[in-house]
């Protein structure tokens, strides 16, 4: 991906940067709609961090590069503090930043998705009040954008959460999100009707196999999918009792049969797919993180620097760590990022149970369940009997 991927950061103020030069009127709702003069239709929420996508060039040959300029502009009167991975200002984009739709289809993201620790202060970006800082990404290396058609690319929104810098008394702001941008790419000469390339179909049988791993290393993975197995297993007889209180509702938030059923679900794969799927662990990553996968590539999960100082079980553990990412492959749960750390993967089931089911933290610490939670029936009874709803008991948190 190194190779295929080009980054120019630049800071500038708004006024400075071309095809940027804004019309705001005023829109139901009190939201601003700006429309950029290359045609890309923003509207922002009053105040906030404003993310503009603009392709860098609208009628693409089949063989063009999809190229993308993202801008961030704080158009608060405040420092607000971009997290830097959800940015394009890094090395390399390591998340689904983006949202692409194939003449409607969501398109498959290509990129790899990270057990990361709760973000640091020093894991932000200061933008000044009414800064810009713009980057180049070429979104065909983190898509499948093979297939000719009509590509819309917005900013993912929803993420908000993850730009409140931790310390800083006010929240980070993302203004709403823009109206999507339209790039056209060409069939292939000749071509039929492309067809988007399908997942792998997962293989057959169990088993683990090690890719980059000394022996030492060997010897703890196995102990870490034990002890993720274990998680996987607990957890999902935990969902089958149907007896939801706080274990559940600490990480996934209030008791919902539609959301209960995903969840469900969900640990059953998780199982199924340690148990019964041939689970290659890669050593050869050399980040300050845990681990990441590439969504649509199962079973293979690559473990970084963090995954080996971590416990086997736990908090943050070895096997959290796996079930975290078991839980990102397309074919097992599919799961998102949406915040990182207990603190803001509790937060998140308080007030956003939607993004908590489809959140990986969520999935590990509801497995690691440590603190440990009784089970359901024996929590039941404690809430019945202080008369408190089921709806959020977060004890020993
Ligand atoms: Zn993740």
């Amino acid at each position: 991906m190194d190779s295929k991927w080009r980054i120019m950061a630049l800071l500038a103020g708004l006024a400075g940067l071309t095809g940027l030069a804004t019309v705001a009127h005023a829109a139901p709702g009190g939201v601003r709609v700006a429309v950029a003069q290359e045609g890309v239709r923003v509207a922002v929420a009053q105040e906030g961090v404003r993310v503009a996508v603009a392709p860098q060039g609208q009628d693409l040959a089949a063989s063009d590069d999809v190229v993308v300029t993202v801008t961030m502009t704080n158009t608060t009167g405040a420092t607000q503090y971009l997290l830097a991975w959800q940015t394009p200002f890094g090395r390399e984009v390591e998340a689904p930043l983006f949202e692409v739709m194939r003449d409607g289809a969501p398109v498959p993201y290509l990129g790899i998705q990270a057990k990361r620790p709760a973000p640091r202060p020093s894991d932000y970006i200061a933008l000044a009040p009414g800064a810009s800082r713009s980057a180049s990404v070429e979104l065909s290396a983190l898509y499948d954008m093979r297939a000719g058609g009509a590509y819309s690319v917005r900013w993912r929104a929803g993420a908000a959460r993850l730009y409140s810098r931790p310390g800083t008394p006010q929240p980070g702001m993302l203004a709403e999100p823009e109206a999507p941008a339209i790039v056209r790419v060409a069939r292939q000469p000749g071509a039929a009707a492309a067809t988007p390339a399908l997942p792998p179909a997962p293989a057959e049988g169990g088993g683990l196999s090690y890719s980059r791993c000394s022996n030492a290393q060997q010897g703890t993975i196995v102990q870490a999918v034990e002890a993720a197995q274990a998680m996987a297993q607990d957890g999902e007889a935990y969902m089958q009792k149907k007896a939801l209180a706080a274990r559940y509702t600490g990480w996934f938030g209030a008791v919902e049969a539609q959301r209960a059923t995903t969840v469900a679900q969900h640990f059953a794969a998780i199982r199924e797919a340690f148990q019964a799927r041939p689970v290659t662990v890669d050593c050869g990553c050399n980040e300050a993180y845990y681990a990441y996968v590439y969504p649509n590539q199962p079973y293979r999960i690559y473990v970084c620097r963090a995954f080996w100082d971590a416990p086997p079980a736990g908090t943050d553990s070895q096997g959290g760590t796996l079930v975290h990412e078991m839980s990102h492959f397309t074919v097992v749960a599919g799961t998102d990022d949406w915040a990182y750390g207990q603190d803001a993967a509790a937060a998140l089931a308080a007030d956003d149970p939607a993004r908590a089911v489809d959140n990986a933290d969520s999935h590990e610490y509801f497995g690691e369940n440590t603190p440990y939670q009784a089970k359901g029936s024996e929590v039941s009874r404690v809430s019945g009997r202080r008369g408190q709803s089921p709806v959020l008991l977060l004890e020993g948190l």
